[in-house]
């Protein structure tokens, strides 16, 4: 059976953008009556807001959208994160590293990846003593993953994109990840590619902008043995000027719109989708 799911971040209200993503998901599962599910990642308590989980789920139901079993919100599953971060730890596949944004965009070493600078090593190869005794001091930290390690364990791996067809999992490209900080318990790499085992999730549809994280997803799976859903990474809707839509279009809210007098129907036409919501399949 096909399951796929939307899985917002509660850090703003939903956008066009956002019901783009929800309906690719929601219209593959109702197309062979497969299952449609909801996370919410709220991970990260300094960004995301109780009020706007409430409204995202008031505006996907606005929508038309319905989704299958109960909601997984990521701040209720907290022990499940520490779980794999133990095993990763483990493995000798973490190291906590003590630079801060501002170091590693500075840093004249920092490799350009496709998402800006790429974390250069700083800490990987920090002597165990030190970092322990830094840590002990109190000076904040984040644990990232050494990606050549894990890539020595793997061996070469591929994910399957519906649109790239077989693609060759390349996670370097993004550097070392962070999987946990101090003020959030774990990333969104490492809680995504869990959630996504956890809730049998077999498509994964969202934005082509996350394309370059789900190589990191593919290593994560690899070494923590989970399942590897499909991925479908769809382009992202623009604006008038061609820019994709961000969270600063307000105008672009679902509910700013449903206030500016447009029906569900003409949203999700705006969104990408014209036409009724199909009915749920009773014939298989
Ligand atoms: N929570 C992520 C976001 O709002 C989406 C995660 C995903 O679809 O994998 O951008």
């Amino acid at each position: 059976m096909i399951v796929t799911r939307f899985a917002p971040s509660p850090t703003g209200h939903l956008h066009l953008g956002h019901a783009h993503s929800a309906l690719v998901g929601w219209h593959r599962a109702r197309a062979v009556s497969g299952r449609f599910l909801l996370r919410i990642e709220d991970i990260d308590p300094a960004r995301c807001r109780p009020e706007y989980d409430v409204a995202i789920l008031e505006d996907l139901a606005w929508l038309g959208l319905d989704w299958a079993g109960p909601i997984r919100r990521q701040s209720d599953h907290l022990s499940d994160y520490e779980a794999a971060l133990g095993r990763l730890r483990g493995l000798g596949l973490l190291y906590p590293c003590f630079c801060s944004r501002k170091d590693i965009a500075a840093a004249v070493n920092a490799p350009h990846g496709p998402e800006g600078p790429v974390y250069p090593g700083t800490c990987r190869g920090l002597p165990a003593q030190i970092a322990v005794t830094r840590q002990e001091r109190g000076e904040p930290y984040a644990l990232r993953l050494d990606v050549a390690k894990a890539q020595m364990m793997t061996g070469p791996l591929t994910f399957t994109d519906e649109r790239q067809g077989v693609v060759e999992a390349r996670p370097e490209t993004l550097g070392d990840v962070v999987l946990a900080r101090r003020d959030a318990a774990a990333s969104y790499h490492l809680c995504v590619t869990l959630d996504d085992h956890l809730q049998g999730v077999t498509l994964v549809t969202r934005g082509i902008d996350l394309f370059h994280a789900t190589h990191i997803h593919r290593l994560l799976q690899a070494i923590l043995d989970l399942n590897v859903p499909t991925y479908a990474h769809h382009l992202l809707l623009t604006n008038a000027a061609g820019e994709r839509l961000s969270k600063r279009d307000g105008a672009m809210a679902l509910r700013a719109l449903r206030q500016a007098g447009r029906s569900a129907a003409e949203v999700r036409a705006l969104a990408g989708f014209p036409g009724q919501v199909p009915e749920a399949r009773t014939d298989t």
